[in-house]
């Protein structure tokens, strides 16, 4: 599988040293529930994974829990609360809806305050080797002791001096440099240290669990692009300037998530939260909108976006339940239609393996139903339908029953009555009633379907 590394701004072959794929992605800060931005690299990575496991790897997947940080702590403020206690009830809560995205839990979910002392040692390996320094009771790391620094972000130390808005800090020795370790204020969580009570720095948290967790080298650390600078560059130094070996082998970010093409702020009105859009659409819903778009580009949300994935999941579900009642070892009556399958199974897989194009392979299972209904054959309708639930299955899509809409057994009965005397007045050459026939069912949402068989009627949601 090829898949666009930001590193070197390409795309390049998963390579893993073992038949094991490590791979890290940022996770929450736990001080609010997520909201449809947060949810993106949720989704699309944990379809990645699947999709990887699909492939016969072993995926381990390590996705932290940011549980002390300076929004944990001002919310905890305002609410009169202990940060312990506001930390704990939103890691339930993402926990809560990562189930309701239909995302599974990671391998590893560690809460970064289980690390606090990992870090530390960290923290006095990189003071030892001269990458950082230490002013009253806070450490920095020293950006320039690290050649590589900007690589990542495509921009040299002179262009992020320049480029970005840096607080003058007399105490810093570089304007870049960032802390790993920041001296406890009145009031806030700490742990102690040879530097003094304090916490670690967010940067630091997430290289620490992944070292510990995966080790030197992992195949994957992924993120919204978001992440790039400075989260990820400066991930990237520390690891790099302690083991002398490459932290990750594919860097890969995902595109961000806009609303009608604005940045998404609850100051502008225009925010949702991921549990109150599944509420609306339902989990599928919301899982093939992510997913037919390109994990790279833009994102636009939008309801009316929402709305569009909710019918498309319900055509493929129609799909399904007219092709489910047909028994399953009925097989297509033209021989082409399995090279025809096995031709679109292929395309399928060649769009996950080339920068897992998510919507390049749904666009495949849409040519997979449509031609199934073309053959207008039962045998055909059930191996596409085989096909798209095997298909599928990594990305955690159309995996559900597919139920035709409830009919009692009388309206039933009636149907295949009606059906039944539609038939006799054909065999009659009565054409002009029985069409008529037909287009009242349609009104009422039945659909005839005339086969060498006879006629199936199939209820339209
Ligand atoms: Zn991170």
């Amino acid at each position: 599988m090829r898949l666009y590394n930001t590193l070197t701004r390409r795309l390049e072959e998963l390579s893993p040293a073992d038949d094991t794929v490590r791979m890290y992605v940022c996770g929450p800060t736990v001080y609010d529930l997520i909201h449809i931005g947060n949810a993106r690299p949720f989704i699309v990575f944990d379809a990645l994974r699947r999709v990887l496991e699909e492939k016969g790897f072993r995926v381990i997947l390590v996705q932290n829990v940011t549980d002390v940080d300076d929004k944990i702590i001002r919310r905890a403020q305002e609410e009169g609360r202990e940060p312990g206690e506001v930390a704990l009830h939103y890691t339930q809560e993402y926990f809560a809806d990562l189930e309701r995205l239909g995302v599974r839990p990671p391998t590893y979910s560690p809460p970064a305050t289980a690390f606090v002392p990992k870090m530390v040692e960290f923290i006095e390996r990189l003071l030892e080797k001269g990458h950082a320094y230490v002013v009253d009771g806070d450490v920095y790391f020293s950006v320039r002791t690290y050649p590589g620094y900007g690589e990542l972000s495509g921009r040299s130390v002179e262009e992020q001096l320049a480029g970005a808005r840096v607080e003058v800090d007399e105490r810093k020795r570089d304007p870049l440099d960032f802390a790993l370790w920041k001296g406890a204020k009145p009031r806030e969580p700490h742990w102690p240290s040879p530097w003094g009570p304090g916490r670690p720095g967010w940067h630091t948290e997430c290289v620490v669990m992944s070292l510990y967790l995966l080790g030197e080298t992992i195949d994957i650390h992924a993120g919204g692009n978001d992440l790039i600078f400075p989260h990820h560059e400066n991930e990237r130094a520390q690891a790099e300037s302690l083991t002398g070996k490459t932290f990750v082998r594919l860097w890969l970010h995902n595109g961000m998530l806009t609303v009608r093409g604005e940045k998404m702020a609850k100051s502008l009105g225009n925010f949702y939260y991921a549990r109150d859009v599944v509420k609306l659409f339902g989990t599928e819903a919301v899982r093939y909108f992510y997913l037919s778009r390109h994990w790279r580009k833009p994102l636009d949300f939008s309801f009316e976006a929402l709305e569009e994935a909710k019918a498309a999941v319900g055509r493929v579900y129609n799909f399904l339940a007219e092709a489910e009642r047909i028994p399953s070892e009925v097989r297509a009556q033209d021989p082409s239609f399995s090279s025809f399958l096995q031709e679109k199974e292929k395309k399928f897989w060649a769009e996950l393996e080339e920068d897992f194009n998510t919507p390049g392979a749904l666009a495949v299972v849409q040519e997979i139903i449509g031609e199934s209904y073309k053959r207008a054959d039962p045998g055909a309708l059930r191996e596409g339908a085989a096909a798209v639930r095997r298909l599928c299955r990594p990305l955690g899509l159309f995996q559900g029953e597919a139920s035709a809409p409830e009919l009692g057994k009388l309206s039933e009965e009636l149907l295949n009555l009606v059906v039944e005397l539609r038939s006799q007045l054909r065999k009659e050459k009565n054409f002009a009633l029985a069409d008529k026939i037909r287009e009242k069912l349609a009104e009422l949402g039945v659909e005839l379907r005339d086969g060498p068989e006879g006629t199936r009627w199939v209820l339209k949601a």
